[in-house]
């Protein structure tokens, strides 16, 4: 029976509910829901332990490492576990339990900035930064072990303590990550629960943490600030996005679309910072457009266990009845489907890998986040026109330019408003470098010293001297 943890106890639900396996559609596990009182002891939990926990950086480094060793011990564990909550391919769940051990020990080792902003004979005036307290920490479905991490290893270095609450679709894992956590730290420092999108609620209406971080939907961001809003509590939220990749007409397609097509169906589409649209110049789209098609139809989906699946299915059946409906109304709207449109017969949410030529803005799948294996690719006449439909959007996480001459793309690229602009690759995400979205995409960033940062608060230090 799987447990939470909470001040460095394994607890049980006092009431459990289904975890399915989209690979066959079963149920494959009972999660805990955690009550309002458990809810309580682990923000309560956390709020003590960081009475010590922030006193001291260097065990907390110490503690990051001895933590980062515990997770690679337990790799093949966790792995199993993501498996069987998400559908990932095996080669791909692995790259999870090595993400949190690599952001670990990146952490572990980053220094804080310090900034010295008058040393003279009048005052010394520095900028301290000081844990915020207790830190909420909620995660979708999409790589439950990663995002958390990106969380937690930040928050524990700036001497925050946590409680993470896993989407109720993939709670597995997280718990898992729970357990091997609340051995080597001390108690409360890292609790883990599971539930619902309420207990999510609750996290956030909570008096005692101080910051909520959040990455899902924009509807559920829009929701977390509303509430944090009221309280005032610091706030990172990282959302949708509907990142627009655009082809220049000098671009070689051979090595072009192999690469976008890698990125716009890892993890079957569902990565908020995945190619989710393409623009494609009129001299290249018919070429183009048989390149994608060719190239989809050879992608192997399958069993996530087998060791030859390239693309298991999609994670949850919301999100594949969304991913057909999306697909079945563009084809309604006079969309052609080059490869795939439809579902896989037989158990689990399985989809095939869709290209779809001879669409615009408008329909939906182009629109809005499809969040899945189906990849719209759109004509243009002018490279100023194709800027101004990829930016016609309220997303803003990432976007992409591709071509042969580097510095025109990378001119391109600066006109594209989102958080993080590729040239000639997309969704290359590092330990070290900022990430975040404009516009609805989010609030503030992860990951980098800035990421950092955001789990602090700032301390102006000012010693007189005459
Ligand atoms: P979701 O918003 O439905 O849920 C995310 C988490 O928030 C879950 O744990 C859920 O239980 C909880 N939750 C939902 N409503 C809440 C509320 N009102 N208050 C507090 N908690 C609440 O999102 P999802 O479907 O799990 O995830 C998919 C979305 O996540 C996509 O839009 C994707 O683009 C986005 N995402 C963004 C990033 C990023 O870094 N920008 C990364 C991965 C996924």
């Amino acid at each position: 029976m799987a447990t939470m943890t909470i001040n460095g106890n394994s607890v049980r639900g006092q009431s459990t509910y289904d975890v399915i396996n989209p690979a066959t559609g079963n149920v494959q596990a009972q999660a805990p829901d955690c009550s309002a009182e458990q809810l309580n002891e682990a923000l309560e939990a956390a709020e003590a332990a960081g009475k010590s926990w922030r006193t001291n950086e260097d065990e907390r480094r110490k503690a990051m490492l001895r933590l980062a060793d515990a997770v690679a011990a337990a790799r093949e564990d966790l792995k199993t576990a993501l498996i069987a909550e998400t559908g990932k391919p095996t080669s791909l769940a692995a790259t999870e339990p090595d993400i949190c051990v690599a952001w670990l020990q990146v952490f572990a080792g980053m220094e804080f900035p310090r900034r010295v902003l008058q040393d003279d004979s009048n005052a010394l005036i520095e900028v301290a930064h000081r844990p915020i307290g207790v830190v909420g920490a909620i995660t979708p479905w999409n790589f439950p072990l990663g995002l958390a991490m990106w969380k937690i290893a930040p928050a524990l270095l700036a001497g925050n303590t946590v409680v993470v609450k896993p989407s109720p679709f993939t709670p597995m894992a997280t718990l898992l990550l729970g357990e091997i956590m609340g051995e080597v730290l001390p108690p409360g420092v890292v609790n883990v629960v599971s539930g619902g999108d309420d207990l999510g609620r609750a996290l956030v209406a909570h008096r005692l943490p101080r910051k909520i971080t959040f990455t899902g939907s924009v509807s559920g961001g829009k929701s977390v600030a509303a509430t944090a809003g009221a309280d005032l509590k610091r706030l990172t939220l990282e959302l949708g996005g509907n990142d627009a990749a655009i082809v220049l007409p000098d671009a070689d397609l051979a090595s072009v679309v192999p690469k976008i097509l890698d990125t716009a169906f890892f993890n079957t589409g569902q990565a908020c910072a995945l190619p989710k649209r393409v623009y494609v110049p009129d001299s290249l789209y018919v070429e183009a457009v048989e390149a994608f098609g060719a190239g989809a139809a050879g992608i192997a989906v399958g069993d996530p266990t087998d060791a030859n699946t390239q693309m298991g299915p999609l994670s949850t059946r919301p999100q594949f009845e969304r991913v057909k409906g999306l697909a079945e109304d563009a084809v309604a709207r006079g969309a052609r489907v080059v490869t795939g449109g439809s579902a896989i017969s037989g158990p689990g949410y399985y989809f095939q890998p869709t290209i779809l030529a001879d669409i615009t803005e408008g329909v939906a799948v182009v629109d809005e986040e499809q969040f899945g294996p189906v990849l719209p690719i759109l004509r243009y006449s002018r490279i100023d026109d194709a800027v101004e439909r990829a930016n016609r959007t309220m997303y803003g996480l990432c976007g992409s330019v591709w071509g042969a001459d580097e510095d025109t793309a990378r001119d391109i690229a600066g006109h594209l408003e989102c958080g993080t602009t590729f040239v000639n690759t997309h969704a290359a995400l590092l330990p070290t470098v900022p990430f975040g979205g404009a516009k609805w995409s989010g609030v503030g960033v992860e990951n980098g010293v800035d990421g950092l940062v955001a789990f602090t608060e700032p301390q102006v230090v000012h010693t007189a001297r005459d």
